[in-house]
């Protein structure tokens, strides 16, 4: 894993996300590497290829963010493009300066990851007044979760970091996404994500598709071959396929008790 330290200009940025006016990002590039991911798109970054090894630390990101935090308000999404609890941030720590900021500001936080390290910062999402962490969990399945998000944590240890937030009063939800036909879109895996989320204490699911970016169908290629992708790819594009999906976890969030939506 080759890290870089570099000089943000700023911390936040004008979010388009709904429910979001801003995004805080503080790592640039991403050391969980996963299959589906199109965050080298969104930063339009080249180097697509080599993505997962390679991660920059946007290391003034605290000291920016003390000064901005005076001048907004709103809704600060942490995690938008990449993982805030990636690998580096267990020595670098910005993530958990970043919150101590956000504990004293006028902003509501949001903060989505795949790693349980934010566990270690339970002590600071309590003082918050308004936070909610997100986890993204696709399949309950080690092996397949293992070959689409290979530098994540495990699903199991997703699960637990979730039950031990919900239990200390913070506020949690489930994104699962990107579901990725014939790889975890079966009843039966949506169905022990389900679950065993609400079981520990996720208030909803949010879902989304797989999202057709470019070099896509490539990474797909080299890691299921040709055929497999082809197929992957024909029944992404496909509304039916979604719209069975959407019926699906509906049927299943609902039979659970646990809230569902299906996302922008
Ligand atoms: S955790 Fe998110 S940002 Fe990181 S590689 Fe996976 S999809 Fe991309």
């Amino acid at each position: 894993m080759k890290l870089t330290e570099v000089k943000a200009s700023t911390a936040l940025n004008p979010s388009k996300l709904p429910g979001l006016d801003y995004a805080l990002n503080p790592y640039r590039g991403c050391s969980h590497g996963c299959v589906y991911c199109y965050s080298s798109d969104v930063l339009r970054m080249d180097n697509w290829q080599d993505w997962g090894n390679f991660v920059e630390v946007r290391k003034n990101i605290p000291v920016l963010l003390a000064k901005q935090k005076k001048k907004i308000s709103g809704v600060i999404g942490m995690g938008t493009v990449t993982d805030p609890y990636q690998q580096a941030e267990d020595k670098s720590r910005i993530t958990r300066y970043c919150l101590e900021q956000l504990a004293t500001s006028k902003s509501s936080t949001t903060v989505q990851t795949k790693s349980d390290l934010i566990i270690r910062d339970i002590d600071i999402l309590q003082r918050m007044k308004n936070v909610e962490v997100i986890f993204t969990i696709n399949t309950m399945d080690e092996i397949i979760a293992r070959k689409i998000e290979p530098g994540a944590p495990s699903p199991q240890r997703r699960l637990e970091a979730l039950r031990q937030l919900s239990e200390a009063g913070i506020k949690t939800w489930v994104f699962l996404g990107p579901i990725i036909p014939q790889i975890n879109d079966s009843s039966d895996s949506l169905k022990k994500v389900v679950r065993q989320v609400k079981d520990a204490g996720a208030g909803k699911i949010m879902y989304d598709r797989l999202r057709l970016k470019p070099n896509l169908e490539e990474r797909l290629r080299m890691l299921f071959g040709y055929e497999k992708a082809n197929q992957i790819f024909r029944l992404a594009n496909d509304k039916e396929w979604y719209d069975n999906i959407s019926i699906e976890m509906k049927i299943l969030c609902d039979d659970a008790g646990l809230g569902v939506e299906r996302a922008f």
